[in-house]
């Protein structure tokens, strides 16, 4: 909340962001403008609920010290599912000690300031609708790529919301359903065929028995060999390439929007995929004006899930809101 005496111009708005994830948590100050001012992060508990809070709250206060700002809001973008109107946890699987708990009205409490929630995709992809690569496009589908496949949708400036808030699973349209089991109950999800782990199946697969890499790859040392032209590595790629491209030109052909922005470890290799998506695009997207919708890669980098979180907080509580 602006401090008072001050005119809303000056308001400073400095976000307390909280970005939980499966293996880490990141915490930090954010600024009105959507700079990481300081971060700190640590390995998430996922037993100790209270123990896990009382350390988001040490990291809100040191980073807040260390930034010289007190802190006017908690954001929170979390691996779900969650439910963003309460900020009540849900079944999140590797989480089983944050079930049914409420870091909102936790953080809120202890700090004495407003604090909101949302799913860590839908968290990212307000982030980059608002100050990153998908500023001032209406119809914006945020992908991220890495160990599995997720994202958010933006439609005129609004956050999509499904049924009871709850969070749409683009990483789990199939592609191809003779494809790998998925743990979501179908098989062939894209999710499954490409994410980064989906490459490393695949060499696992159809790699010659001889392939001198197989057995230690990761998808970003797959596309390291490709680029040093190694054969099987650049199988791998092609493979890739066309379950992303298949799910992108799905979501074109869903959605028509103004931008696809793709994000992830993954897409810091998207230079060996692009050109292959885009191709399938054109094949397989032409009762849509697909020439019109913008592939581009997000532009906050690294910290894009923590700026998210502190996006979430101005997206609820923010001017307009
Ligand atoms: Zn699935």
């Amino acid at each position: 909340m602006a401090t008072a005496g001050k005119m809303p111009a000056e308001r400073d708005d400095m976000i307390g962001a909280v970005d939980i994830g499966g293996t880490k948590i990141a915490v930090g100050i954010v600024d009105n403008q959507g700079k990481v001012l300081s971060k700190m992060e640590a390995p998430t508990d996922p037993n100790r609920y209270s123990d896990s809070i009382e350390l988001i709250a040490h990291m809100l206060r040191k980073t807040s010290q260390r930034a010289g700002s007190e802190i006017e809001g908690i954001g929170i973008g979390s691996t779900g599912p969650v439910e963003p109107m309460s900020g009540q946890f849900g079944d999140v699987d590797f989480l089983p000690g944050w079930r049914a708990k409420n870091p909102v009205n936790d953080l809120a409490q202890i700090f004495s300031v407003r604090a909101a929630l949302e799913n860590d995709g839908d968290a990212a992809a307000l982030a980059e609708a608002g100050w990153g690569a998908g500023r001032n496009r209406k119809r914006l589908i945020y992908v991220t790529v890495g160990t599995g496949i997720g994202g958010g949708i933006i439609l005129d400036g609004q956050l999509y919301r499904g049924v009871d808030g709850a969070h749409p699973e683009i990483g789990h349209h199939v592609v191809d359903p003779n494809g790998p089991e998925c743990t979501c109950g179908f098989r062939g999800c894209w999710e499954s065929l490409a994410a980064g782990p989906a490459m490393v199946a695949w060499i696992e697969a159809n790699a010659p028995a001889n392939y001198e890499h197989r057995g230690r790859l990761t998808a970003k040392a797959i596309c390291q060999l490709a680029r040093g032209r190694d054969r099987t590595a650049l199988q791998a790629v092609e493979h890739e390439a066309f379950y992303l491209g298949l799910g992108v030109a799905n979501l074109i052909n869903l959605f028509t929007p103004d931008a696809i922005v793709l994000s992830g470890s993954v897409m810091k290799s998207a230079d060996l995929f692009l050109e292959r998506i885009h191709s399938l695009i054109r094949s397989g997207c032409r009762f849509v004006p697909a020439e019109k919708t913008k592939l581009t890669l997000a532009s906050l980098g690294e910290d894009t899930n923590l700026i998210g979180a502190a996006r979430v907080w101005h997206y609820r509580f923010g001017e307009g809101k």
